[in-house]
């Protein structure tokens, strides 16, 4: 039993210093607390992160997802049992009683969520990713974002994410060391080839230099990787977030104008150049087509992760199945609401073959809730932004914890294909 004895919410700010919800959430076993996280390129079904609108704080303020909690869930909730998660995620769910949690607002149902599952692996004295845990534990490749683009960067990169995978190492600690190491080497290139102030970040900490070719990022991360002699043993993954860069039926890229099929094409280019071993929303989320195009060419040799097409939404994941769509589904918690549904989306997806991947927001706060998921469902990669700002650090900081009381296997998962 773990009886909901208060739950109050506040807002505090977020690492882009937008407010945020923040929950306290006590049981017997003591205070549970969770925040949430937000986006800014975000999917267009994702459920809805309710905000204020007027004037304070740009619109962004989260009075009403606050008040929800404190006038709503929370008197709901006092006095229940949170110690099945699957029975209060769905208590929550009906309580909200729409298909996008917009009367609640997902930022207020999640982080009720998040801090149940806190307090679920407390009165069972257990770390949460056991309590959380769905066939065997692993501890994920980490995807860290080094150089940053379109949304979350002032540079002229249309693609948003450039990510290293220290995939060819034994353990966590290793493969975070060398992921550290490449950072700050190319936090060295960049400077000298193009001045200091190339080497300030991006909203995910990683670099936004003055580049435009999509190529360039890659050509630069892959020197600083040769520099360390991690060749082979560091995959290149990009996520294109190219919903950001649709034009039209086609797409704007560089200043190029390109169709779905040249878009496919340039990506084969990259993989044929750069060892990469994921594209994330290489198209906008509607181009259905151009996504089974491409999964289609590269799908046996890297991951195609769908991120703003799936929304993390159980549903929509079953039909990128059916039209194999992708061969791997971005996991973003607040994309669907309550950890309930992430689950749900993740049997779906394994159920079928694909793989997860567990992300981080752009909008992040020091909640490391996602470290623990990502080992506890096994899937062996994480996306959580560069080795660089507490709020990205944290996800990795968990992870080295865990690791080191657990023992756990690192890397990827095994894949048939
Ligand atoms: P967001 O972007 O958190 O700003 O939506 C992250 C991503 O696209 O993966
Ligand atoms: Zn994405």
């Amino acid at each position: 039993m773990s009886v909901v004895r208060s739950l109050v919410a506040r807002w505090i700010l977020n690492s882009r210093g937008h407010p945020t919800v923040e929950v306290d959430l006590t049981t017997d076993d003591g205070v549970f607390r969770a925040a949430v996280p937000s986006g800014a390129s975000k999917g267009t079904r994702e459920a809805l992160e309710l905000l204020d609108g007027g004037d304070a704080f740009y619109g962004r303020g989260v009075s009403r997802a606050v008040a929800n909690i404190n006038g709503i869930i929370a008197p709901a909730v006092v006095g229940q049992d949170c110690a099945d998660q699957a029975t209060f995620d769905r208590f929550l769910v009906g309580l909200d009683g729409t298909d996008n949690k917009s009367a609640l607002g997902a930022n207020a149902v999640l982080a009720v969520s998040l801090a149940a599952a806190r307090a679920g692996a407390a009165a069972r004295g257990i770390p949460l990713h056991e309590h959380l845990h769905r066939g065997p534990h692993r501890l994920p490749v980490p995807f860290m974002n080094v150089i940053n683009g379109g949304a979350h960067a002032g540079n002229d990169l249309d693609i948003q994410e450039y990510m290293i995978a220290p995939t060819g190492f034994d353990t966590f600690h290793e493969a975070l060391r060398a992921g550290v190491e490449v950072y700050h080497e190319l936090r060295h290139i960049l400077s000298e080839r193009y001045g200091r102030s190339a080497t300030n970040v991006g909203d995910e900490g990683g670099f936004a230099p003055p580049l435009s070719a999509p190529d360039e990022p890659l050509e630069i991360i892959l020197e600083s990787v040769e520099e360390w002699d991690y060749g082979g043993r560091i995959g290149l993954a990009v996520d294109a977030a190219a919903s950001g860069f649709a034009d039209g039926d086609g797409y704007l890229l560089d200043g190029r104008r390109l169709s779905g099929g040249e878009l496919v094409d340039l990506y084969v280019e990259l993989a044929d150049r750069f060892p990469l071993v994921a594209i994330e929303d290489p198209f906008a989320e509607d181009d259905w087509a151009s996504f089974r195009e491409i999964t289609g060419r590269l799908g046996r040799r890297l991951r195609i992760i769908g991120d703003d097409i799936f929304v993390s939404d159980p549903a929509i994941v079953r039909r990128g199945i059916e039209e194999e769509a992708a061969n791997t589904v971005l996991l973003k918690v607040n994309q669907i609401g309550t950890v309930s549904e992430a689950i749900e989306t993740v049997d779906v997806a394994f159920g079928a073959g694909l793989d997860i991947m567990v992300s981080h927001r752009s909008g992040e706060t020091c909640d490391d809730f996602i470290a623990d998921l990502a080992v506890a469902i096994g899937c062996g990669m994480i996306k959580a932004g560069a080795p660089c700002r507490s709020e990205r650090t944290a996800k990795y900081n968990r992870l080295l914890r865990i690791a080191e009381t657990t023992g756990l296997p690192y890397g990827l998962r095994e894949r048939d294909a």
